[in-house]
């Protein structure tokens, strides 16, 4: 289980003492008000903390995660190594509309973004195929 930081918004395993990036208290990582932060992170003005909160939600399954996902692309548009980082989200995201907003970035203007959205959708080809042997 990994928690966010309150103070530098890294990641960091939820039994550790301190913060390894910044050494931050870990008495202060509280799950109640977890959620609450990722969620006012996405507001961040700085993009690496915001993509982060995106993909921490996302592997949550937290349900607020696919319009996460759509909110900070809109937010960096015009930074595709930031719309590329996004899709990574869509990966874990088990629902059509991540796949439908997946296979739409095939046509993104910039190559760094088609091409996560294409290794992105064989991911989710490559979990769906498993998860047809394992259940088959
Ligand atoms: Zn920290």
């Amino acid at each position: 289980m990994m928690v966010l930081c309150p103070s530098c918004w890294r990641t960091v395993a939820a039994d550790a003492a301190r913060c390894p990036h910044c050494g931050a208290d870990s008495r202060q990582f509280h799950e109640r008000a977890f959620r609450e932060k990722l969620l006012g992170a996405l507001s961040h003005p700085d993009r690496d903390t915001a993509v982060r909160a995106v993909l921490i939600l996302a592997a949550r399954r937290d349900p607020a995660a696919l319009r996460a996902v759509e909110d900070t692309i809109r937010r960096f548009a015009k930074e595709p190594l930031v719309v590329a980082a996004l899709m990574n989200a869509l990966c874990v995201i088990p629902t059509a509309d991540a796949r439908r907003m997946a296979r739409a970035a095939l046509e993104h203007p910039s190559v760094i973004v088609r091409r996560a959205a294409a290794r992105v959708l064989e991911e989710i080809e490559e979990r769906e195929r498993s998860r047809e042997q394992s259940s088959g």
